[in-house]
């Protein structure tokens, strides 16, 4: 038997790591440490229920388990072979218990891709990972494949980039590729920093030897020799977890001088941001790793051609090396298999707020957000209504309940006024006030502005003190139009993506909800 106890940031926050303590010790005392094997695994996905475990073969899922409840797991289920239903998962609309974790319809109707590895092997175990066709996308590349085909099959994927603009990513790579240089650099955007967004941070926690396996293969393609991942240092157990798997890599030859002996060698570090949420920009990001002031420059030229140390280089996001092994095995046609004409694969997204199911959900592109809110989500909490769903975080936009049908679709998205954007969703239910949420979203930027630049600088400070006067019910009625005249100074000016996104919360705000805005104005509510 194996339990699978989730040991992620999450869960460790709620005991996980004194419940499996407790769980070896009864294990011994019974005498079962032969048949049992208590596995540490990266984020299980359901958040909201820690500590969680699952029981395989037997399909058990437990939550919210205390060092209390382990003495009763161990005797009744483990001996006895019988399951704890008090532990097991409750079901918040029919408030039936649902035995068997399959059946759970939160894990039932994801698909798993990125999230392959999550809650089924030990992050810490390279073992583990090459037990589930970890390194053999690499192994193929190196030994059978040229690469101009590694960038022809990321093509052929249609996989776009999941951090949040969606810009094809085997075109990125084709650009860096064609660049001569003696050095290239392959990086690996871990810098998430919206509020609600926890995807990366779990991937790396879960299964970090697969964003290794996809920079490799990125290397590969446009003949790189050095990585980076740059990751916050306020993800502690990623970082830990990711320093493991390069030193595993690299004493398999899987990583450093000369990998698998093809003559191939490409190496990896890690460098640790200090939190600043405009490091995430690409330009922002390369200066912090030069040990500079972490700001944006203008582009041109684009990194593929002079980025880190002005050589060319590729940055992709966690989400997206995590998926490229995966695409090399199986090839890019497998991957397009799923998706919409425009928007393939799968895409991971952060689910939080008010929704009864909180925690990592992956579904198709195309599946509708009210599936994922709903089916997946399990509704609203309390049997509240749904108002709205930011989308993207601070750089997106909300979603009101009546375009909930949109599909998760990079275009799609951007019909109803909001972004695909890193994959943060937070669901607000009929008690939220929008231009309250809007305020929140703008004093985040507000106070993640670098300064560099007047319009984001000051134009979001303007834009916030007016918000803040119409929330606290002194708003004047030409207030609306300085919002949207500011808001398209900023757009239009700003240099980074930061500023020029700056506006879209309120602006989705403006556009779904401008009635709350006037009622603030001229009612005083
Ligand atoms: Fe800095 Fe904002 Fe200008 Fe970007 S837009 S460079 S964050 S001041």
């Amino acid at each position: 038997r194996h339990l699978f106890i989730c040991g992620g940031t999450g869960c460790h926050a709620t005991g996980s790591l004194k419940v499996k303590d407790a769980l070896h010790e009864e294990i011994a005392k019974h005498g079962l440490e032969e048949k049992v094997r208590v596995v540490e695994t990266g984020c299980n996905g359901f958040c909201a229920l820690g500590p969680l475990m699952v029981v395989h073969p037997d399909n058990v899922f437990y939550q919210k388990m205390t060092v209390d409840d382990v003495a009763e797991i161990v005797s009744e289920h483990l001996v006895h072979e019988k399951p704890v239903e008090r532990l097991m998962y409750k079901d918040p609309q029919s408030k039936k218990r649902v035995p068997l974790f399959s059946d759970i319809p939160f894990f039932a109707l994801q698909k798993p891709w990125t999230l392959r590895n999550k809650g089924i092997i030990n992050p810490e175990s390279i073992e583990d990972y090459i037990g589930r066709e970890g390194y053999m996308g690499l192994s193929k590349v190196l030994l059978e494949m040229e690469p101009s085909q590694i960038i022809d099959e990321m093509k052929a994927s249609g996989i776009r980039g999941r951090g949040g603009a969606g810009f094809p990513t085997g075109m990125k790579w084709s650009f860096a590729a064609q660049n001569d240089s003696d050095i290239k650099y392959v990086l690996c955007n871990a810098d998430e920093g919206d509020p609600g967004a926890f995807m990366d941070r779990s991937i790396l926690e879960a299964d970090p030897h697969a964003v290794l396996e996809g920079m490799t293969i990125a290397a590969r393609a446009i003949n790189a020799t050095e990585g980076y991942i740059y990751c916050r240092s306020e993800y502690p157990l990623a970082i830990k977890r990711v320093q493991i798997a390069i030193d595993q890599a690299r004493s398999l030859g899987l990583l450093g001088e000369n990998i698998m002996g093809t003559g191939f060698s490409f190496d990896i570090s890690i460098y640790q941001g200090a939190g600043a949420f405009v490091c995430g920009e690409e330009t922002a990001l390369m200066r912090s790793i030069e040990g500079k002031r972490g700001m944006p420059i203008p582009r041109p030229p684009f990194p593929a051609a002079q980025g880190l140390w002005k050589k060319p280089t590729i940055l992709n996001n966690v989400e997206t090396l995590a998926n490229v092994g995966q695409i090399m095995l199986n090839g890019g046609k497998w991957y397009s298999s799923v998706g919409t004409e425009n928007s393939k694969g799968t895409k991971v997204f952060a689910l939080s707020g008010d929704v009864n199911n909180i925690g990592l959900v992956e579904v198709p592109m195309g599946t509708s957000l009210r599936s994922i809110v709903y089916d997946i989500g399990g509704g609203i909490p309390k049997k509240r209504k749904l108002k709205a769903v930011q989308l993207g975080g601070p750089s997106g936009g909300c979603i009101p309940e009546d375009h909930m049908d949109v599909v998760v679709d990079y275009e799609e998205i951007a019909k109803v006024g909001a972004i695909m954007g890193s994959g943060g969703v937070i669901v607000m239910d009929d008690k939220t006030c929008m231009v309250d949420m809007a305020r929140f979203f703008l004093e985040f930027i507000q106070e993640e502005s670098c300064g560099k630049c007047t319009p984001c600088r000051e134009g979001t400070r303007r834009q916030l003190e007016i918000l803040e006067r119409i929330c606290e019910g002194h708003g004047k009625p030409e207030d609306i139009t300085l919002i949207e005249e500011l808001s398209e100074m900023i757009t239009a000016s700003a240099l980074c993506g930061l500023g020029q996104t700056a506006s879209n919360p309120v602006l989705s705000v403006l556009r779904h909800f401008r009635n709350e805005f006037e009622a603030h104005i001229f009612d005083k509510k």
